[in-house]
């Protein structure tokens, strides 16, 4: 059965383990993934808990489908409190962990406490053991993942591992999963660091039985089928996402030398995403997809000859190229291959690269902070040493470790305008200030600044105002510089998307950049036949309101409002300078920002300053935190 995966409680600590089942009536109300993961964080995690202390919870999931064979459903959720931000902190993970997980016979793992020495988890066959991990520690998380499959004696287990990042507390740290499969931002590696777990790893053999197998296979055949045959689906199984490369930097979308300019013009042109067929071995996929959006890559000759690694993707060119100065794919993909095997979240660290080298051009950082490194834009060796001393906690490196609201503490308060992110996570290498929606959903997105919780890719194609209308359920004005109505639209993909996370499928199989993928409605069918649960388009809705206003609660009890829902102030000040007419001399108008902000508000049913109304509450059946679940170790 579908429904007979179980919760895993684990108290490092005392050591103890705890199985419970999960109520038919929780999955009706959050499904699963990251929306379960929130009900049970938001139960557990009091405001005043540090996100290194003991006390902090750690929650693993499963979506609802994944482990089946359509639309990349293969991903795993792992959230946890932030550090950088001190609120949600979620990551979504492709890769094979989740199905190995559902096979093992959990969904949810929470895990608590803080282990004396370092230590792994295994989940088998319906069992949880606490091992030592002391043979592990300092390892990088490739060879970490093949001791641990030796070890359980299983060449299909599968692992959650962190690097050095992740031992050194490297507030972007993140978990990974296979070569690149990455539960990246928000710090989860940092805080499986804190409570010295160095793996999780996944073995079972316990069947996921379906509601009715002959119809889920026929759907999930045609879902995927649809899903599959967009023109999007199809350039992106050929180029991966560098293709959106190409886009950003000929219209000037993507930031460069730390968002001084928002292309690099023809200087970039050698990071086209043709130019990385070369090193190309083939195109490979997560488990349950057919796109296959990831390239395998070997470096053939030169000063980088032998490495072998999967991507880069659209993030790695802007972490490792436009936004340090740097124009050539072997250094794009080594260090892509560095950043996977410490286990670093390579957005954060690039943007916060950029962010170092900006400060030293001002004089905020000097080489005394350095030990003498000079981070002239284009250095690759700068770039390199940055990011070593970060992950090893040396020189700046240990400042800039702690995030960039800490760092910006220490270089002075004025260094913060120069950092591109909202409630102190860093943003991904594009550059919102011509595109209002992409901006809102940057600002307002729970875990700080990032594109996968409601980024609408759609608004750029200026789609008809009755093709947007039939999607969205409401009036859009079709053109993408514009304000009104785009709090409408970054509702629509923030709920869209929760549920997806929920679910367990994968982001670039729905509407994001593809008006024609599946949506709401097409998952109806799906979680009957896997399920057996019948819901309408209107219940999955409301469930992605339910999930996402738990979030938003969560971080409203840690202390956010309002004010954290802004995007960098550079963007109301600074002009962009370059790029295509309809991207050059464009920033964000404050007024038209504030009601773009209040019409999302609206939508949500949030009050002015962002808090959810008591009404809201009611209507989605969210109570005040009981901080109840743990209370059972
Ligand atoms: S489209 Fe890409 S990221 Fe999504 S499941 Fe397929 S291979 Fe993984």
């Amino acid at each position: 059965m579908v429904l007979n995966r179980k919760l895993g409680i684990i108290d490092l600590g005392k050591n103890r383990v705890l199985v419970r089942e999960i109520p038919v009536e929780l999955r009706k109300k959050h499904l699963g993934g990251r929306g379960l993961n929130w009900y049970y964080l938001y139960n557990s995690i009091r405001p005043d808990v540090d996100p290194y202390s003991p006390e902090n919870v750690l929650a693993i999931g499963a979506g609802l489908l994944t482990g089946f064979p359509a639309l990349g459903a293969g991903r795993t959720q792992i959230s946890t409190k932030n550090p950088m931000t001190g609120g949600v902190g979620d990551s979504n993970m492709g890769g094979a962990f989740g199905p190995q997980l559902r096979l093992a016979g959990f969904d949810h793992l929470l895990i608590v406490g803080r282990a004396e020495k370092p230590s792994y988890i295994l989940v088998r066959d319906g069992g949880i053991e606490i091992r030592s991990a002391e043979h592990l520690w300092g390892l990088d998380t490739h060879t970490a993942q093949k001791v641990l499959r030796e070890e359980t004696g299983d060449d299909r287990a599968e692992s959650m591992v962190i690097g050095r990042a992740g031992e050194n507390l490297v507030s972007f740290a993140n978990v990974m999963n296979g070569i690149k499969n990455a539960g990246g931002r928000s710090g989860t590696g940092a805080v499986m660091g804190s409570k010295n777990l160095k793996a999780i790893v996944a073995s079972g053999d316990i069947d996921l039985v379906v509601h009715d197998p002959e119809k889920l296979l026929d759907y999930a055949l045609e879902v995927d089928r649809r899903a599959r045959n967009t023109k999007w689906a199809k350039t992106l199984g050929r180029l991966g996402t560098p293709l959106l490369y190409d886009v950003s930097y000929t219209t000037g979308f993507i930031g460069t030398l730390n968002w001084q300019y928002n292309t690099p013009g023809e200087d970039g042109k050698p990071l086209e995403a043709e130019n990385l067929e070369k090193y190309s071995v083939k195109m490979v996929a997560c488990i349950g997809c057919s796109v296959h959006c990831r390239h395998r890559v070997k470096i053939r000759e030169g000063r980088y000859r032998g490495v072998v690694t999967e991507g880069p993707e659209y993030a790695a060119i802007g972490a490792f190229g436009t936004g340090v100065g740097v124009y050539d794919w072997e250094f794009v993909i080594k260090c892509n291959e560095m950043a996977n095997k410490w286990g670093i979240d390579l957005i954060s660290l690039g943007t916060t690269v950029a962010w170092a080298f900006e400060l030293f051009q001002r004089g905020y950082i000097t080489e005394n902070d350095t030990g003498g490194l000079r981070l002239e834009w284009g250095d690759e060796n700068a770039v390199l040493e940055l990011a070593k001393m970060i992950v090893e906690r040396k020189n700046v490196g240990n400042v800039l470790a702690d995030g960039m609201l800490k760092a910006s503490e220490k270089f002075g308060k004025d260094s913060l305008y120069y950092a591109n992110q909202t409630k102190g996570h860093p943003n991904l290498l594009t550059d919102e200030r011509g595109i209002p929606s992409f901006a809102l959903g940057i600002a307002t997105s729970t875990r700080g600044a990032d594109h996968l919780r409601s980024r609408p890719g759609i608004d750029l194609f200026q789609l008809p105002e009755e093709t947007l209308e039939r999607i969205y359920g409401h009036r859009i004005v079709s053109d993408f510089t514009a304000y009104e109505t785009k709090g409408i639209m970054v509702w629509w993909h923030e709920l869209l998307y929760n549920v997806v996370d929920s679910l367990g499928i994968c982001k670039f199989q729905t509407v994001f950049n593809s008006a024609n993928s599946p949506r709401f409605e097409d998952y109806v069918p799906l979680i009957e036949f896997a399920a057996g649960i019948r819901m309408t388009k209107e219940d999955l809705m409301e469930i992605g309101e339910r999930n996402y206003t738990i979030e938003r609660m969560f971080n409203v009890l840690n202390g956010f409002s309002r004010k954290d829902d802004y995007p960098p102030e550079r963007y109301f000040r600074e002009e962009t300078k370059r790029g295509l007419p309809f991207m050059k001399g464009r920033k964000l108008d404050r007024e038209k920002y504030d009601m773009m902000l209040e019409e999302y508000y609206r939508q949500h049913g949030w009050d002015e300053n962002g808090v959810p109304k008591r009404e809201t509450l009611e209507r989605l059946g969210i109570s005040e935190p009981d901080y109840s679940i743990l209370e059972v170790l």
